[in-house]
């Protein structure tokens, strides 16, 4: 079942489109990769899902309801769950009132133990300020939050930015842990090679048009692609 289809959508800041025509299909029980190099309107495409954009055309319909537009409360209490780039988490609380604040935001009975398992890292440190974590630990720490909150699609920008080596594939192996548990991903990120090898299907955003889009293991076998604009050297 389809539970995201993004059509035909032209959105950017003010009067000014920085995305145009992106078609993006995501399906239950997938991992979709949004790649692209910096500036190329990955995080523009998150944004304009979550309606912090201004939308000039096109069409964004979650669970067979159009969301366009629609508020990031409303589209929070659907369960659309997102994690941005930067600020997702309170720096001044600990990680257990953070999680906590996580579940606030939608009334359910899901809990923090049961998300904790999957983020083993983090469980020690519950009593810790999230100021004091590490920069991996934090980004464990904001997508946690995200999923108490009982997200049915989850949305990440670029969450092993300014990661090293080891703390990426911590974080991407933390993806495929929430596919397994059903809960869909779209996923924007630089980490080109790492995010083809955990996600379904992978869609390639240059200068706000998405150029091409396939399942995730072909488009790590067109070495054109790579090349020409992933900046993979092979
Ligand atoms: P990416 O996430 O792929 O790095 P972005 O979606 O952040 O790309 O940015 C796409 C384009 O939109 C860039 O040219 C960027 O400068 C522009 N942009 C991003 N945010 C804003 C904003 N708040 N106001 C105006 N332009 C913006
Ligand atoms: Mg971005």
């Amino acid at each position: 079942m389809r539970i995201l289809e993004i059509s035909n959508l032209t959105a950017g800041y003010w009067r000014l489109p920085v995305i145009e025509d992106i078609c993006i299909d995501v399906n239950d029980g997938t991992v979709v990769a949004l790649l692209g190099p910096n500036g190329s309107g990955k995080s523009t495409v998150l944004k304009s899902i979550m309606g912090f954009t201004k939308i000039f055309k096109g069409s964004i319909v979650y669970n067979g309801v159009v969301i366009t537009g629609a508020s990031t409360t409303k589209l929070a209490r659907m369960g659309i769950g997102y994690v941005p780039q930067i600020n997702n988490v309170f720096r001044s609380l600990t990680v257990k009132e953070n999680l906590e604040v996580g579940a606030y935001t939608r009334k359910n009975d899901l809990n923090i133990d049961e998300i904790l398992e999957v983020f083993p890292e983090i469980k020690t440190l519950l009593n810790n300020k999230a100021d004091s974590l590490s920069g991996g630990e934090r980004q464990l720490l904001a997508i946690a939050r995200a999923l108490v909150s009982n997200p049915k699609l989850l949305l990440l920008d670029e969450p092993t930015a300014s990661l090293s080596p080891k703390n990426t594939v911590i974080v991407l192996s933390k993806i495929r842990e929430i596919k397994s548990r059903g809960i869909p991903v779209l996923i924007a990120e630089q980490n080109v090679l790492k995010t083809l090898e955990i996600s379904d299907k992978a869609y390639v955003l240059v200068s706000g048009r998405c150029i091409t889009s396939g399942p995730s293991e072909e488009i790590l076998k067109n070495e054109d692609l790579g090349r020409l604009y992933l900046g993979l050297k092979r």
